[in-house]
């Protein structure tokens, strides 16, 4: 084994409580392209911001179409060897939370408890009114959306209905961050997988591990700007990277 994974491997076997940080770069390999990487979706549009969502109908239709347009590939999508790996760590009781920039789900189909999953940007895979947070499904929502094209309005309240994730410019979810925090002052090692750490407040948590002394651990194929401050980084692919220093398939 080369000396970057076996040096990750004795810092994983050293660690008593790891926190996995990942981004759109470990579902990459399921089939979700990312943001940022070349021919990522942000190369191709521009991003909705939440105020344009609650200020303007084109806006929401634009964005439920764009939802619709890409929900299938999401649905698709299984865990890969990158998610296995992060879930035998849990199982074996080495990492203590996953906290994720990710919608898709996929840390939680890969078998890892809902309550060692936090997401700081929500998920996908379903929709809440912004008012009053009645769930809805969208299977519900999409042939209404598709027979009308009008966006859809909470039954209750009539309040604006979102897809369940955080839109650039939407308040962070206080629950999910207060527990990302707690996670990340109690771990002694933290490993990033994926992001290109630019996202805050989320890509401010590894620097907070690095600052309260935990060790820092960054897996990813093309440099980030939180290179410089780790104490270990592999600019390699996620499944490959894991899946050996794990010892999984
Ligand atoms: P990003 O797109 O900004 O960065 C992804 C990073 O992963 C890049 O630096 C890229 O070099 C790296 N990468 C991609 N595939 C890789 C692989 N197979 N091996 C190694 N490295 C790989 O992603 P981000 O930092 O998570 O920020 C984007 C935001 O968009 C997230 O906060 C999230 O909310 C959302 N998003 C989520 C998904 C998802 O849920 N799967 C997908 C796209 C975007
Ligand atoms: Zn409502």
């Amino acid at each position: 084994m080369d000396d970057d994974l076996l040096e990750l491997r004795r810092m994983l076997e050293a660690a008593e409580r790891v926190v996995v940080f990942t981004g759109a770069g470990i579902s990459t390999e399921s089939g979700i392209p990312d943001f940022r990487s070349p021919g990522g979706v942000w190369t191709r549009m521009k991003p909705i911001y939440f105020q344009e969502f609650v200020a303007s109908e084109s806006a929401r239709v634009e964005s439920w179409r764009r939802k619709f347009e890409s929900d299938p590939v999401m649905r698709a999508a299984a865990p890969n060897r990158g998610h296995r790996a992060v879930a035998a760590l849990v199982d074996r009781g080495k990492v203590s939370h996953v906290v994720t920039q990710n919608i898709d789900g996929l840390h939680q189909a890969s078998g890892i408890p809902d309550h060692q999953v936090i997401e700081l940007h929500g998920n996908a895979t379903y929709a809440h009114c912004l008012d009053c947070q009645k769930r809805f499904e969208l299977d519900a929502i999409r042939p209404v959306f598709e027979a009308t094209l009008k966006p859809p309005r909470c039954d209750e309240c009539g309040g604006l209905v979102k897809s369940a994730t955080v839109s650039f410019g939407q308040p962070m979810p206080p629950a999910a961050m207060i527990r990302a925090e707690e996670a990340i002052l109690a771990c002694d090692l933290c490993l990033v997988a994926g992001s290109s750490l630019v996202v805050y407040p989320a890509a401010g948590f590894p620097e907070l591990a690095k600052r309260q002394g935990a060790v820092l651990a960054i897996v990813n194929r093309e440099p980030t700007d939180m290179d410089p401050i780790a104490d270990l980084v592999l600019h390699r692919e996620i499944g490959a990277t894991l899946g050996e220093v794990v010892g999984n398939n």
